[in-house]
């Protein structure tokens, strides 16, 4: 059966206020938190693997203990096994720490033949951590992947690239970066759901399911994790400011109503209309 490892990650979730703090970072603890949505597609594509060719699925994510969410999350949509890293020592880590962290992860997992990420995240936004595990494991990538295939130990994929498509053929073990043109999460199956609910009122399945590991855990050197083991300088942060503008609802009985209405709006504000409707 394959072996599938797919790297999600919980972010602020950017319909909310996330503050800033003094010194630039971002609040995460007061931000409303979700599962990256380019993650979504890579958790998509393992699903896939799963039912079209047999697959366990693993999926890892790195961050402080409310990240199980999103395991639990990636379970209801058919998601095998869940491991949290978590460690106050990772704190300030930025992409090479997190992807030193990660790729040892991988290392302790022990075998496997393919391993997803999402193309990038919406807070750090870099698209660095999946080619830098891949480098790190001294594995083929293949990255904006929208489609594959498996056959033995080949893989078929067709990237994006500027202006159009490529298809290439590689040998597993690959890392993929799963492109945002894929195909979108599916909606959770009721069966999915329910079996996640049973299976996390039982603490000895939800320890076969879930581990949680520490950086001693994985056997990491936390002298490469956190501030200390992130060469990265942020200069500076700013907050942009807020986006002005007003919004008008127009509820009519019927969408001609609420057009002639629309119609009427503009043209009392003196916006051109007629020339836009004679266009
Ligand atoms: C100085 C500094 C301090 C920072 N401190 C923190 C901090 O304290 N906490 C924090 O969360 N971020 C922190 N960051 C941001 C952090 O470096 C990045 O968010 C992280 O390295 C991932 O990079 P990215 O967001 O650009 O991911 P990308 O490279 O854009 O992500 C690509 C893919 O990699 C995978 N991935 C990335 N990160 C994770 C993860 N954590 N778990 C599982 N999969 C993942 C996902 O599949 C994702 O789609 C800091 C950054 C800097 C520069």
């Amino acid at each position: 059966m394959l072996k599938v490892v797919v790297f999600i990650k919980q972010v602020p979730d950017t319909s909310s206020k996330a503050g800033v703090n003094p010194d630039g970072t971002i609040d995460r603890a007061r931000a409303k938190r979700m599962l990256n949505p380019f993650d979504r597609y890579a958790l998509q594509k393992a699903i896939e693997i799963k039912r079209q060719y047999g697959a366990e699925v693993t999926c890892v994510t790195m961050g402080p203990p409310p990240a199980v969410e999103v395991l639990v999350e990636a379970f209801e949509h058919g998601a095998d096994y869940g491991i949290l890293l978590t460690d106050k020592r990772l704190a300030a880590s930025d992409t090479l720490a997190t992807a030193y962290a990660l790729h040892m992860v991988v290392r302790h997992i022990g075998a496997f033949d393919v391993i997803l990420t999402g193309l990038q995240t919406t807070d750090g936004d870099t698209a660095q951590v999946g080619p830098q595990i891949a480098e790190r494991l001294h594995i083929a990538q293949i990255t904006y992947c929208e489609g594959l295939s498996i056959s033995g130990t080949t893989l078929s994929a067709r990237r994006v690239v500027e202006g159009g498509f490529q298809e290439m053929e590689v040998q597993l073990p690959v890392l993929i970066t799963v492109a945002n043109s894929a195909t979108p999460l599916d909606y959770k199956r009721f069966g999915d759901v329910a079996a996640v609910k049973e299976f996390l009122r039982h603490p000895e399945e939800r320890e076969k399911r879930i581990k949680i590991v520490s950086l001693d855990t994985i056997g990491a050197d936390s002298a490469r994790t956190g501030l200390v083991g992130s060469p990265t300088v942020v200069g500076k942060t700013w907050k942009l400011g807020e986006i002005g503008g007003s919004c008008v609802v127009f509820q009519g009985e019927s969408m001609e109503r609420e057009v002639s209405e629309l119609i009427e709006k503009l043209k009392a504000d003196g916006k051109g209309v007629e020339e836009l409707i004679n266009a």
